[in-house]
């Protein structure tokens, strides 16, 4: 397996460690044809994924749940979440994509028609551009505000737990307002909905989400679990994924333009902000020939491993001949570029029949 990040100052090790998560490398070994970033360590830890590759092996019904807050710009980052629900498509998964327009009215202020408009022109419009089909009989998206069954379970969910927990996980104070507080437990159902018998009944849910999302998983456990005598529920499964390292070398962040590529630029442009990427270069070309490069620190590195080559040989190639210092930086950004302009042309081009789709679906 490759792991491109043995030396990034986030400890996965320490995480795991901290909140119980279990390895994922233990277990991708039983995985058919795990999906690309679970092979190259990008996805690092789980709770219960073991008991989703028994149900994927024996061809028996599961689900996926990703929520969607429409608040901003999706960029790359955004970008790697879909490529797993395209895999999880592939592995005959039903597919629940809640549009969290509660959660941007409470913690945002945003009005549910701003938030639906960003949900079907920024949101859907890129998950289908980016090749998820969601016509499918099996896959269900929604408006939060618009689902009265979510409602419901939302209400029930909110008798398993009390202020003095999600005070303890949020940070809830008493003079949070109440929206926020109701926020969470609305999280909570959209993971459970799929539980529901109008989805057909219970049944194992896995939740791919990044490690800091943690906090929401264990709540819903908790709730899955006190709810489990009254409605059968099973506990959600899910998955970590490191973070994304922005261009500058901070996390990426939607809201700051220096640090992200939007998946709604120009082709050029985000070939040039790869251009401006932080690399593990050296000071100088001889010294970088002499050292070779710090591969494991390098943004441009982990634009190849998370989005711009397949082919495991060519990235193996590349890593080697920065580790050797045959490569040099300028030359290696210049082929991140060109693979990024390709990937934003393609992009670009089913993005208006994706928006029609888009417009559809809620
Ligand atoms: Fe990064 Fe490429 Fe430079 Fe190596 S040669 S540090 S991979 S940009």
């Amino acid at each position: 397996m490759i792991d491109p990040w043995a030396s990034t100052s986030v400890d996965y090790d320490k995480l795991i460690n901290q909140f119980g998560i279990s390895k994922f490398s233990d277990i991708i070994s039983d995985i058919k044809n795990p999906q690309r970033l679970m092979d190259r360590g990008v996805i690092f830890g789980h709770r219960e994924f073991n008991e989703i590759i028994k149900l994927m092996n024996d061809n028996k019904e599961f689900a996926v749940v990703t929520g969607m807050m429409p608040s901003g710009q999706m960029h790359i980052g955004h970008k790697m979440v879909v490529d797993q629900l395209i895999w999880y498509q592939k592995q005959g998964a039903m597919l629940s994509l809640p549009i969290a327009d509660m959660e941007s009215y409470a913690a945002r202020s945003m009005s549910y028609e701003k938030a639906r408009d960003i949900a079907v022109n920024e949101y859907l419009t890129n998950y289908i551009a980016l090749g998820l089909d969601l016509t499918k009989d099996n896959v269900n998206v929604y408006l939060q505000s618009d689902n009265e069954a979510l409602h419901n379970l939302g209400f029930k969910a909110s008798k398993r737990t009390n202020f003095n927990e999600l005070k303890a996980i949020y940070g809830f104070t008493q003079s949070t307002n109440m929206a926020h507080m109701q926020a969470p437990l609305m999280q909570v159902a959209d993971i459970l909905l799929p539980q529901l018998e109008e989805f057909g009944g219970p049944k194992k849910v896995v939740v791919p989400v990044g490690v800091d999302q943690d906090p929401h998983i264990r709540l819903t456990r908790d709730i899955a679990h006190k709810l489990s005598e009254e409605l059968g529920f099973l506990s959600p499964a899910s998955t970590y994924h490191r973070f994304l390292t922005g261009l500058s070398g901070d996390k990426m962040s939607s809201s700051k333009p220096s640090t992200a590529i939007y998946l709604n630029e120009d082709s050029d442009v985000a070939a040039k902000k790869v251009k401006t990427a932080k690399t593990g270069g050296r000071e100088s070309l001889k010294e970088q020939q002499e050292l070779g490069g710090e591969v494991d620190k390098c943004v441009v590195y982990e634009m190849f491993v998370y989005h711009l080559i397949d082919d495991d040989s060519e990235l193996a190639k590349i890593r080697q001949e920065c580790l050797d210092g045959s490569l040099r930086c300028g030359d290696c950004k210049a082929h991140a570029a060109q693979l990024m302009k390709e990937m934003f042309d393609d992009l670009a081009d089913k993005k208006d029949e994706a928006r029609e789709i888009a417009k559809t679906l809620v």
